[in-house]
This record gives structure tokens, sequence and C-alpha cells, in this order.
């Protein structure tokens, strides 16, 4: 398996709604694959914790998440609950890695996904965690953080969010 390019902001595939995945054994190369990408990314960059099966050409219902050293292989996620309870923080993305968006998301999320085997599981994520799920949650529906800006001033390039807001919650993907 290998690392893969990543769509960047302007491909339209990134705005289509993905599939579900249905055969298990048949999508473990592209989960491969995600892994390989998601290490080449973090590489390269120095950060990168999660990345959509889309985000790499193959639009089906696929999340893999590095956080805190625990790997999360998503397959057909869905949100069970989301809390009411907002925050807003500076969102980027592997599509578009020098831009940040400042956005909204739930404090806290529930989901249920089927794991490499087809088993179901459940997860349950507040904060870093939760905002990092709904970040790639959007991307199976087509969703880019740019169409979550809350208003014309949160859009920043990378060197001028590192000058003016580095001392303020960032996020990194
Ligand atoms: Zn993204």
């Amino acid at each position: 398996m290998a690392a893969r390019r990543i769509l960047q902001l302007g491909d339209p595939l990134l705005r289509e709604v993905s599939a579900p995945v249905t055969d298990f054994a048949a999508t473990r190369p592209l989960l491969e694959d995600l892994r390989d990408t998601l290490h080449e990314f973090q590489r390269t960059h120095g950060f990168g914790r999660g990345i959509s099966a889309v985000q790499i050409g193959a639009p089906v219902r696929l999340i893999y998440i590095e956080f805190e050293r625990v790997c999360y292989a998503l397959h057909n996620p869905e949100f069970e609950w989301l809390s009411a309870e907002t925050f807003e923080l500076w969102d980027d993305c592997f599509s578009f890695p020098d831009l940040l968006v400042r956005l909204r998301r739930s404090v806290s999320v529930r989901l249920k996904y089927l794991d490499e085997q087809g088993v179901g599981g459940k997860l349950e994520a507040a904060g870093a965690l939760s905002e990092l799920l709904q970040h790639e949650m959007d991307h199976l529906d087509g969703i880019l953080a740019v169409d979550r800006a809350l208003d014309r001033h949160s859009l920043a390039t990378r060197p001028e969010y590192e000058r003016r807001f580095r001392h303020t919650n960032g996020t990194h993907l």
C-alpha cells in the first residue's frame, strides 16, 4: 500500500456524498492507504490527526483517525447525538492545509460505526476529538470547513493566522 495524493479544494469529488461501505474485506487496502497517507502528511507537515476516504479519491463512508495514540477506523459512521452546546475554533484541512477557518462545532458527540470486520461500535467524544469527528463526518457529505465559516472575518491564510492568533485556541487536524 502507499500514500496517495490528497485531493485539494476545488476538486469536485470533494463535494460528492460518499457511498456506504458494503464489502469490508475489499475496503481493507483503502484503509491501509488512508493510514499511509495520514502518516505521510504528518511527516511532511508536522501535524495531522484524521482523514476521510474521499480525500484520497475514494468516495466511500470511511474515516481514519489517530488521536492520542488511539487509531479509529470508522466505517459508515452515523451521529446518534450532538450536544446543543457549541464552541468556536480555528479549523484546518488536509485539502487546504494553508487556510484556517473559524467555525462552530458541538462540544460533545456520540456516534455509531462499524469496524474493519463490520462489527458495530459506539464512540463518545468531547472537545478536540469531538470537533475532529465532526470535521471528518462533514467530508462524507461533501461539506468542507470553508462552508461553515462564521463570517467574513473567519478565513485566514496559515501565515496570517500564525501571526495574529497563535496565542489563542487553534487546532490542527
Ligand atoms: Zn478535512
